[in-house]
């Protein structure tokens, strides 16, 4: 995919999908307000028990190409065994450096998968390296302004919503690109956790999200600073 001088946001994560299952109802949010928006796969995904490596980035291609993404890389680093290494950290600060988000959407920091893990660390110091001018990386200096934290994971702590009532079905639309991993319904079942149909896993986690925030679905991100308000009489969601 055409790779263009700057991003408003890029997405990371560790394998192809995650991004969708995890980001996608914002992402596409962001691609609709006019941003230029972009996705960073880290590995291809080879370590999965169906589809190869090549299944996978055709697929990663049509899901970014469903998003409306301008951007869509991978960094080919070994799928279940991504590594907290300087030089992974490196690699990941230059692409941060090619594109220049202004925005980064990493994974939260409590994962149930190693990958998932490793890429939230590998992401936040490869934001910080960037920035550094004397780093031995290709490119002008640049750090993110802002980083928010999403995950699947089931206890985590939000420190936002986002409404995506009307981005849900198309993220659905673009998970269900990944027709190697979902398009069966007895494999779809058996690939997110045993006995979970993801389709439905994602609908009834963004109905939930969205009964809080009282709209129809929501996905939930976290950040590490505080939200400064400037009027609370202008904040959305009734107490009572
Ligand atoms: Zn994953």
């Amino acid at each position: 995919m055409v790779k263009p001088a700057e991003l408003d946001i890029l997405a990371v994560a560790a394998h192809p999908d995650d991004i969708e299952i995890t980001c996608g109802g914002l992402l596409i949010k962001m691609v609709k307000k006019g941003y230029a928006v972009g996705a960073l796969d880290l590995t291809r995904g080879e370590m999965g028990s169906y589809g190869d490596e090549d299944d996978r980035d055709a697929e990663a291609d049509a899901a970014a190409r469903l998003m409306g993404l301008a951007y869509r890389g991978n960094l080919a680093l070994k799928d279940a065994g991504v590594e907290v290494s300087q030089e992974n950290k490196l690699k990941l600060a230059a692409v941060i450096r090619e594109t220049r988000p202004q925005l980064v959407v990493l994974p939260h920091w409590e994962q149930r998968h190693p990958d998932h893990r490793a890429c939230h660390r590998l992401g936040y110091d490869a934001c910080f390296l960037s920035g550094l001018k004397k780093i031995d990386i290709e490119g002008e200096p640049h750090r993110p302004r802002k980083i928010i934290y999403v995950t699947y994971f089931r206890n985590a702590d939000y420190s936002f919503l986002v409404d995506i009532s009307d981005e849900f079905e198309q993220k659905c639309a673009a998970v269900a690109a990944y027709k190697s991993q979902f398009d069966d319904p007895e494999t779809a079942r058996r690939i997110f956790q045993p006995g979970i149909d993801i389709f439905e896993f994602m609908r009834v986690r963004a109905r939930q999200l969205g009964q809080l925030a009282g709209v129809q679905y929501a996905e939930a991100y976290t950040v590490k600073e505080h939200i400064l308000i400037d009027d609370p009489l202008l904040m959305p969601i009734s107490s009572m």
